[in-house]
């Protein structure tokens, strides 16, 4: 099979490609994969290896529809990761959001139409069906989404399903929970307060700490990829849960406990404008249907990530501080 893999050089889409490089999916063994990423700050081209038999890399952007019809031809599928992915920007300003998440997609649909590249799998996310206080969401719940990146994300679902229903495309939805491990950008949570612990810095709580995620670790998320690829029906959702809810504060605290800090270092800051208090997803179907089960225990799972971060400081450090030092650059440039 020849993959096409969209944002396969950020932190989910390289774990998948990684994964598959190393045969790590039944099936998948001979699996050829071209990753297309218009490494933006939040792809690294480091995630990958840098040269594999296996693995071609097109450094483009998913609006680009000239450019993915001369890539496609010849794929069998598409797993499309690439998106403008954290909620803080999103707050900043949504420009990039609409513009990726929705346009990208439909860019990306209209290119697989035009080129006869019959399946693909959209990842989206349990944001989309904005916050719940009690039970969890079935795939039929309403799209609510309250932040900029949500909305992006629940509109490039309905783009995504209409070109199944109209089109015919072989088109399969995944909603996942949180992801953690590896390679995650320092921007989100987890990697940000473990690499700030790590250099011995207060890590910024949101509120009060009440909000809940579900985490899931982003192996047991590729894994549930690769269920929905090859056995995925046409036109469905898929829920991706971790089934292990968090409040912010009890997972600051485990945060705390791995890196051998104590209270003193988290300092409480306002919370985010229109956060929600609270995900939670059923993933009956994706169990029932197609056998998918999270084998990562997240107590291990945090602390080896915890550990990864640790042991890999040349991996963190330019990528936490490129903004910085872009910024920097741009107040500098502005002035001359
Ligand atoms: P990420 O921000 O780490 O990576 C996104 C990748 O997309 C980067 O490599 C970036 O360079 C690329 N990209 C961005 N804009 C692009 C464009 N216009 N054209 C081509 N490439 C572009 O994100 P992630 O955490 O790996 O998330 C991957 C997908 O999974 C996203 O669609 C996200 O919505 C979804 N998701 C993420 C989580 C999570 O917890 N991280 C949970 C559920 C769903």
């Amino acid at each position: 099979m020849r993959l096409l893999v969209t944002g396969g050089a950020g932190f989910i889409g390289s774990h998948f490609v990684r994964t598959v490089l190393e045969g790590g999916y039944p099936g998948h063994e001979d699996t050829r994969v071209t990753v297309f990423d218009k490494l933006t700050y939040a792809g690294n081209r480091a995630n990958l290896p840098a040269a594999h038999p296996k693995l071609e890399f097109v450094r483009g952007d998913v609006c680009d529809g000239r450019l993915l019809r001369e890539v496609l031809p010849g794929h069998d599928a598409v797993l499309h990761f690439a998106a403008e992915s954290h909620v803080d920007r999103s707050v900043d300003s949504a420009r990039e959001f609409v513009r990726t998440n929705v346009g990208g997609t439909q860019e990306l649909l209209e290119a697989c139409l035009a080129t006869g590249v019959d399946r693909v799998v959209h990842i989206s996310t349990d944001e989309v069906y904005g916050s719940i206080t009690e039970g969890s969401w079935t795939e039929d719940r309403p799209l609510l989404p309250n932040s900029p990146y949500a909305a992006s994300k629940a509109s490039s679902d309905l783009i995504a399903r209409a070109y199944w229903r109209t089109h015919g495309l072989d088109v399969s939805i995944t909603r996942c929970s949180n992801n953690y491990g590896p390679y995650q950008h320092p921007e989100k949570v987890i990697p940000l307060f473990t690499t700030q612990l790590l250099e011995g810095k207060q890590v910024p709580l949101y509120g009060d700490g009440r909000n809940v995620r579900e985490w899931l670790h982003v192996d047991d998320h590729c894994r549930a990829l690769t269920l929905v690829l090859d056995k995925g029906r046409a036109g469905e959702i898929y829920n991706v849960g971790g089934g292990n809810e968090q409040t912010n504060r009890h997972l600051t605290e485990r945060l705390l406990e791995l890196c051998g800090a104590d209270r003193s270092m988290v300092r409480e800051v306002a919370d985010r404008k229109g956060h929600d208090l609270r995900y939670a997803l059923d993933e009956r179907k994706i169990r029932e249907e197609l056998g998918y089960a999270p084998r990562v225990p997240f107590e291990k799972g945090l602390a080896e990530t915890v550990a990864w971060y640790r042991d890999n400081p040349g991996w963190w450090t330019p990528v936490k501080y490129r903004r910085d030092e872009l910024a920097r650059q741009g107040a500098e440039g502005s002035t001359s």
